[in-house]
């Protein structure tokens, strides 16, 4: 199995799901997309996340929406930092207006680019409490193609856990 495709459990502390909702929601009230990474480790065919990355970013807003920008340098700082760490990426979470849908841009212009790798949408900038059944969630296929997974599946997939 390449990349992360093997993994069939994410184990997710419920104060990492919670802080990065709520890093969300305060960009949001600014009207502006916000972006957060979780990253930990594979051990077999779990991924523990351990952490909760919030990148540098800027919140563009254009003809087409709003959006937040990484630049360059601050991507090679995470990256080196994970290195550092002993850390992957598993997931980015990002927030949109309204709908959560995994857009042009986003396929585009993904942080998580290995295969297997996880990309959540959060709709309407987090204003309600977080629940994932509300975010639209996305997996990189071995075509590397983004493709939304079921609800029922991310059930299985994504354990949130106390602490
Ligand atoms: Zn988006």
């Amino acid at each position: 199995m390449k990349g992360f495709l093997g993994i069939d459990k994410v184990i997710l502390p419920r104060k990492i799901a919670l802080d990065g909702h709520r890093f969300l929601r305060l960009v949001g009230e600014r009207y502006s997309e916000g972006i957060a990474l979780w990253a930990g480790y594979a051990e077999g065919t779990t991924f523990v996340v351990t952490h909760l990355l919030i990148p540098g970013q800027t919140g563009v807003r254009s003809d087409e929406g709003v959006c937040a920008v990484i630049d360059g340098p601050e991507l090679r700082r995470i990256g080196m930092e994970l290195y550092k760490a002993n850390r992957q990426l598993i997931a980015q979470i990002h927030s949109h207006p309204t709908e959560a849908y995994h857009s042009d841009t986003d396929d585009e212009f993904a942080i998580v680019t290995i295969m297997g790798g996880l990309s959540l949408v959060v709709p309407d900038f987090a204003v309600r409490p977080f629940d994932l059944v509300e975010y639209a969630t996305y997996r990189l296929s071995e075509q590397g193609i983004w493709t939304e997974m079921h609800p029922r599946d991310v059930a299985k997939l994504i354990e949130i856990v106390e602490g």
